[in-house]
């Protein structure tokens, strides 16, 4: 048998051609000479099959899964190597080198290829929402009967900063689009509802409040012929704080801790702790603030009775012993507060506001 491109005789053949000459000829991988790849000059969401995926990677590494994701490898490779390399851009074109390594019929075998790939940079949807100041959803943060305090504002913002960070790595449109300080309150323009919604529940995890949202139809997707609404969501801060006193159901009590779902209360006659649900928030009242807590003197002490000076009328007065004013001993300054004419100890201490 004779070897068509040599001529030599060989007593195996491939192809008609002996191995040498086969060898010389035979790819070891291949690929298209011009690639090219569509990616949001922004964010470098790729588009691919019709839709925009992944972001944030740098254009090199995009280049080199766009070339690794072209390559195939020819079938008698065996424990092929490839290196890739980026020679020179050229505006939006990458010329780029991949250097093969294999082993062919036993043979080691290295190869080198130039192609070159084109970065065609647009924007993508999300990102020229964001452009033009597009909004799903306002938050709007307000409070009950009174104005946000400072810190309150402070914890809201820092919250919803936090959470957009964390958010924005799976969801393009956890941003922030406008942050407004109007008289009643702020109001938060946030890109997506889904997300508002989980920041508005971040916010009451801490804070507390109650929210309503309203949605208003704002027209029709031009594309999809979808109904568009953006929702405005309310978050109500509670009139009292932690530590102040309220009366609900004819009780009365100091305000330990809230959260979403509910406000935890200390009842100052029974000292029991219970909970207050979100939804009888209009049936509580706000009696007195923790800043009109007041010292006065313990003057005598039975097992049943603790007599105090009344703060402001330096009157005797007798309050019912509880096993919680055990500690307390004649001659001590002890915390009462005044609610509805009625003076009440309070022995735990009180946390300090920033
Ligand atoms: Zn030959
Ligand atoms: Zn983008």
């Amino acid at each position: 048998m004779f070897c068509h491109q040599c001529g030599s005789t060989a007593s195996q053949q491939w192809e008609g051609l002996c191995k040498n000459c086969f060898l010389k000829q035979y790819p070891l991988l291949s690929l298209e000479a011009d690639l090219q790849v569509n990616i949001c000059s922004n964010c470098h969401a790729q588009f691919q099959e019709g839709k925009w995926i992944g972001e944030g990677l740098p254009e090199e590494e995009i280049i080199y899964q766009t070339l690794e994701k072209n390559i195939k490898v020819s079938s008698l490779v065996e424990d092929p190597e490839i290196d890739l390399e980026i020679l020179q851009m050229r505006g939006s074109i990458a010329e780029c080198m991949i250097i093969a390594r294999g082993k062919v019929l036993g043979e080691e075998l290295t190869q080198e290829y130039e192609t070159s790939l084109r970065l065609d940079k647009t924007v993508c949807p999300d990102c020229s929402k964001f452009a033009a100041g597009y909004y799903e959803s306002v938050i709007q943060l307000r409070a009950d009967s009174r104005s946000l305090y400072p810190e309150e504002i402070g914890q809201a913002d820092e919250i919803i900063k936090e959470n957009l960070n964390r958010l924005q790595e799976k969801n393009r449109m956890a941003y922030l689009s406008q942050r407004i300080k109007i008289k009643e309150g702020i109001d938060y323009y946030i890109g997506s509802q889904k997300v508002a919604r989980k920041l508005v529940h971040k916010i009451r995890e801490i804070l507390g409040g109650f929210s309503q949202e309203s949605p208003r139809l704002m027209g029709q997707d031009k594309s999809s012929g979808k109904d568009l609404y953006r929702t405005w969501i309310s978050l109500r801060l509670p009139e009292f704080s932690i530590d102040d006193f309220i009366s609900f159901k004819d009780r009365f009590a100091q305000v330990k801790s809230l959260d979403s779902r509910k406000i935890v209360v200390k009842d100052v006659s029974s000292l029991e702790k219970f909970s207050i649900p979100w939804k009888d928030y209009p049936a509580i009242e706000k009696l007195a603030s923790f800043k009109d807590i007041q010292k006065t003197t313990l003057t005598a002490k039975t097992p049943k009775l603790i007599q105090l000076l009344h703060p402001t009328t330096y009157e005797t007065i007798e309050v019912q012993s509880k096993p919680d004013f055990e500690e307390l001993d004649i001659g001590d300054q002890v915390k009462v507060i005044d609610l509805k004419g009625k003076i009440y100890i309070i022995v735990e201490k009180n946390r300090k506001r920033s």
